[in-house]
């Protein structure tokens, strides 16, 4: 079966299948099947203790790649789907031990400079250079974990869970364009657990994908950029039918949804913009809206990727963030600005 890491030598679609309904059939028992064992997913950071995603404290997993490209982007390196190097120049002493390491000569010394230059095209996220490094200055970000690995982590801060009615979130990246058996199988321990689970997603994927994860899921942390499509694609790289389509469905099925307004000044927070988002939000069923001012955290890492950050994108000054907040409480949406 595509989609989960291609086709195997030997096997048809039909026995994929048949295997992967017998292993869900397990799973649903509560059994452990060596197919939901070997599920992987490349997930950046683990982080404890967030209080900016849902209720409570609560442990966010991040998944990395992501169909879009938000130009605003704040974490950069959970777009691609593979693992990547990145180079924090600052704790570079240039001892250059990170340079005969690479199999690919992709970390070359400057002569003029004495600095090590990564060729960042060439580099296959090899690791090698991250081991030799003392310093901490070379970094892959993605690692491929098990569910049984995310679960032993999860379940290190259940104490915390508990006591402020917190749980797990599910971000990126986005976690619904990641492998669906995995997800869902991590849903299904997480509830299992009784654990709390929110989803933060843009939205981009197909329905059946949320459909999947529906049951296990408390409230879905909800991005809406922008109304006009147009603008959407020119800011994102695509429209926005797939992701107003979802919403509207996740709103009939009864799911709970919070908002989320990234707000970037000359992109998104002029009134004919808010409107236009308040006007397709209006016969939806939302539970509360948070509007997240443009941070320029996302340019410090990208240029730790060897890519240039963009430029122009600043947050909305306060008396128009106000403004905008005004507008969606004068509609009677509960806001709160962060997440
Ligand atoms: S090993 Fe680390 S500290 Fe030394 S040159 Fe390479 S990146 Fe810099
Ligand atoms: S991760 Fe591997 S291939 Fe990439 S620069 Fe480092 S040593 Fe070279």
């Amino acid at each position: 079966m595509q989609g989960r890491g291609g086709s195997r030598s030997g096997t048809t679609a039909t026995d994929d299948d048949d295997a992967v309904r017998q292993n869900r059939s397990f799973a649903a028992q509560g059994f452990d099947s060596p197919y939901l064992k070997m599920l992987k997913a490349q997930i950046i950071n683990i982080q404890k203790y967030s209080i900016h995603d849902g209720e409570g404290i609560r442990t966010v997993v991040f998944f990395k790649g992501c169909p879009l490209a938000c130009l605003w982007c704040h974490n950069p390196e959970s777009r691609r789907f593979e693992s990547e190097l990145l180079f924090n120049a600052e704790k570079c002493t240039l001892c250059l031990a990170c340079v005969p390491v690479c199999p690919n000569r992709a970390i070359v010394k400057d002569e003029k400079t004495g600095k090590p230059n990564a060729v960042f095209s060439s580099c296959s996220a090899c690791g090698a250079c991250e081991s030799a490094c003392l310093f901490g200055a070379r970094e892959i970000v993605g690692k491929l974990c098990t569910v049984e690995e995310l679960m032993d982590e999860i379940d290190k801060d259940t104490m915390f869970y508990e006591q402020s009615g917190g749980g797990i979130t599910l971000s990126g990246g986005e976690v619904m364009a990641a492998d669906m058996d995995f997800v869902e199988e991590l849903l299904r321990r997480c509830k299992k657990r009784g654990y709390s689970v929110n989803i933060d997603t843009c939205g981009y994927a197909p329905y059946e994908n949320f459909e999947r994860v529906l049951r296990y899921t408390d409230a879905f942390l909800y991005d809406v950029k922008l109304a006009d499509p147009k603008k959407h694609m020119r800011y994102t790289g695509r429209d926005n039918a797939l992701i107003l389509e979802n919403l509207k469905k996740l709103g009939a099925a009864g799911a709970r949804i919070i908002i989320r307004m990234p707000l970037i000044e000359g992109v998104n927070c002029a009134d004919e913009d808010v409107f236009a988002v308040l006007e397709l939000l209006r016969p939806l069923h939302i539970e509360g809206v948070h509007l997240l001012p443009y941070h320029g955290i996302g340019r410090h890492k990208a240029e730790r990727m060897g890519l240039s950050a963009p430029a122009g994108m600043a947050p909305p000054g306060a008396e128009r963030l106000n403004a905008i907040k005004a507008h969606f409480e004068n509609r009677g949406y509960e806001v709160k600005i962060g997440g």
